[in-house]
């Protein structure tokens, strides 16, 4: 890792007052002995606080809690909400259009839509939030039964192996997927953003950047030189930025709210930013012990939004 970056680490773990030790190279390569670390390389290791946390079961145990405080949980697309204009004063409706043909009418909408947030008319075209989508791809490598002894023991990590962004990024350690087959799976720093929103759909179908994917692998030869995956699989996704590197928690207007941005780090806040969120849609204020101007959405249009 680069010194800055361990630098960085060790002050928030220490702030967060974490258990960890610094390893020199030497006690990199004996603590870890089926990796390889590379000459004047060193590391910070996280010992009783650190963790994986599997997605599909955080997104399963997210809408189990749902549902059982009482939401009716819908898998359908929504592809528009407008507002009733037709309502007596005082109690405006909007209106939720689904891909399927329904309509869901709600007096208060909260978008947790991710980089889709902007790409369909779900919000009025003047009050769209300031965020930017940037390219991401991982890499997932069939473990075979036999390497599986040794590469059980690799720590979830954040590698700084270069000053090109293509080689650093994370590492997870094996994992089983639904499909019963066992993937290590690595991903970059971010690159870069993209152009046009329209290219997201694109980017989701393809098969990522080759140069990219290139990369991984050379990451992956360098910890793992003996290694060999059975296959590799290329997974594109999307990240997405906000100005400020925290979410937007924020009403767009009276009756629709956001909870957007997860700048690449939403699973591991994403309870809280749920509760702060709900509590702001339901109860109409904000009550949160950080100030709620840390999550003021700035929109693509400053001058309109100024005017509100
Ligand atoms: C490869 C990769 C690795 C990552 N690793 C980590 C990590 O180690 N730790 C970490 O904390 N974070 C990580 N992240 C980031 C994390 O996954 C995101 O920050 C987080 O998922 C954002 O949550 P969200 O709810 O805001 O958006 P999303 O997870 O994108 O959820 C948005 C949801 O809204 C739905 N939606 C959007 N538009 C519509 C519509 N019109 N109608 C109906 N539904 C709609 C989408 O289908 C989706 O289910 C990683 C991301 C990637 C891509």
């Amino acid at each position: 890792m680069g010194s800055d970056h361990i630098h960085d680490c060790q002050t928030s773990l220490k702030l967060l007052e974490a258990e960890h030790h610094l390893l020199s190279h030497k006690q990199l390569m004996e603590r870890y002995p089926f990796m390889t670390f590379e000459d004047g390389h060193e590391g910070v290791v996280e010992l009783s606080t650190c963790g994986l946390v599997n997605p599909r079961k955080l997104v399963k145990a997210q809408r189990t809690a749902a549902h059982l405080q009482g939401c009716d949980i819908m898998t359908t697309i929504v592809d528009q909400i407008y507002e009733n204009c037709d309502e007596p004063l005082g109690s405006k409706i909007l209106s939720v259009v689904t891909a399927n043909g329904q309509i869901v009418r709600s007096r208060k909408v909260l978008l947790c839509t991710g980089a889709f947030t902007v790409t369909k008319p779900l919000l009025p075209p003047h009050l769209l939030p300031d965020i930017r989508l940037a390219p991401s791809q991982a890499l997932k490598l069939e473990v075979s039964a036999d390497d599986l002894e040794n590469l059980r023991g690799i720590p979830m990590m954040e590698f700084w192996r270069s000053k090109d962004d293509r080689e650093n990024g994370y590492l997870c350690p094996p994992v089983t997927y639904p499909n019963g087959k066992t993937y290590l799976k690595i991903g970059h720093e971010r690159l870069g953003y993209f152009e046009r929103y329209t290219d997201v759909a694109e980017w989701y179908r393809g098969d990522g950047d080759q140069e990219v994917t290139e990369k991984l692998k050379k990451s992956i030869h360098a910890f793992l030189p003996g290694f060999e995956p059975l296959s590799f699989d290329v997974h594109p996704c999307v990240l997405t930025a906000t100005k400020n590197n925290l979410p937007y928690i924020d009403m767009i207007t009276p009756q629709i709210g956001i909870a957007v941005g997860g700048n690449g780090e939403g699973a591991r806040w994403s309870y809280e930013v749920g509760k702060i969120a709900a509590n702001m849609i339901t109860k109409g204020q904000w009550d949160y012990d950080l100030p709620k101007d840390n999550f003021k959405v700035q929109f693509q249009d400053q001058i309109v939004a100024s005017k509100l």
